[in-house]
């Protein structure tokens, strides 16, 4: 499989798009197609590797890392996924406990399969790769967990000052000496356009050899879709309907993992971006207008964002705001 820009640029092998994060020409990468399945292609795979096994197969044809992905798989599904159901009278409805991993944030996952897949390629000690992470108050500690003490990859997260919760702060700042933690005064988005900075400065960026593990990186999105796929099936073949999903957004990235695996065939059915009091994708569906703006702090600091990097991905692969909005709910929520 060959991964494309957003923007156009290449194509790369997976090898690269993993090592790369963003794309020489800023954009974003994507598989040059996603692979198309029926739900039957999945009978008697039972457990999330199983089928993350088949649902990720084709994207690793002619990968240096197609040998290893059933080992990459059961390491980073060290955890449970679940779908516990809740007790609302009359509605079958169930929460997906995406909460089982070392920081308790749902990107352990893609975080972990990250650090799987690049420590397989990398881990020269002498010319370490440096993994660059903005984040506004999960992302880096997930990072920080999945690649501490790994040879040869350091990690420097940049997280906004005063704006993540004493707990977040402990996660970002208890790892060894190849995570360097950097308090930015400002917001994520300040601490994104920084990392977006640096990456794009090729001098700086061949020097200290800088890759990406924000969900910009598309080895962080691959993994993520894999858990809707399972729970799906799950769901599907207990009820025979496809299960709809309404997802916490922020930047973009396990929604948009869940559009892929509904765009792969998977049975899924309605799905619902909710944002908190940050608009920018609610503003877009109802105006048609994408207006980027600087990020509100709420209650959900991991939320935050003002200027969602995935929606890039989402336009090229699904369409503009008035096809949009046809095939995705959003609901905006505010702290009260
Ligand atoms: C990261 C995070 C989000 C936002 O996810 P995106 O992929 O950035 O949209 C929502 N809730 C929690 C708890 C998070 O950690």
């Amino acid at each position: 499989m060959r991964y494309f820009s957003t923007r156009g640029a290449g194509p790369v092998s997976l090898d690269d798009a993993l090592r790369q994060g963003i794309a020489g020409d800023g954009g974003l990468f994507l598989p040059e197609r996603l692979p198309r399945f029926e739900v039957d292609a999945f009978d008697g795979a039972e457990t999330i590797p199983a089928v993350a096994e088949l649902l990720l197969g084709p994207f690793f044809a002619q990968s240096g890392l197609e040998p290893e992905l059933c080992r990459i798989l059961e390491e980073t599904f060290s955890f449970p996924i679940p779908a516990t159901r809740l007790p609302i009278d009359g509605h079958d409805v169930s929460l997906l406990e995406l909460y089982h991993g070392p920081t308790v944030a749902f990107k352990d996952v893609g975080a972990g399969f990250l650090a799987a897949c690049l420590s397989r390629l990398e881990g020269d000690v002498d010319d370490p790769l440096t993994i660059l992470v903005a984040t506004s108050g999960d992302t880096g500690g997930a990072v920080a967990a999945a690649f501490d003490e790994r040879p040869g990859m350091r990690v420097v997260v940049l997280f906004p000052d005063g704006r993540v919760s004493e707990r977040q702060a402990h996660q970002l700042c208890c790892w060894s000496d190849n995570v360097l933690s950097l308090k930015v005064q400002g917001s994520f988005d300040d601490c994104q356009a920084l990392v977006k900075g640096a990456m794009a400065d090729s001098d700086l960026s061949r020097r200290h050899r800088f890759s990406s593990a924000n969900s910009i990186n598309i080895g962080r999105l691959l993994p993520q879709s894999t858990y809707y796929a399972d729970s799906s099936l799950r769901h599907f073949r207990r009820t025979g309907n496809r299960p709809g999903y309404v997802i916490p957004t922020g930047n973009l990235g396990n929604a948009f993992a869940c559009v892929m695996a509904r765009e792969m065939g998977l049975p899924i059915g309605p799905v619902i971006l909710a944002t908190n009091a940050n608009r920018t994708i609610a503003d877009y569906f109802e105006t048609l207008e994408w207006l980027p703006r600087a990020s509100l702090q709420t209650l959900a600091s991991a939320m935050d964002v003002g200027d969602p990097s995935n929606m890039e991905r989402l336009r090229h692969l699904v369409g503009e705001a008035d096809v949009l909005r046809e095939q995705l709910g959003i609901v905006s929520v505010t702290d009260e």
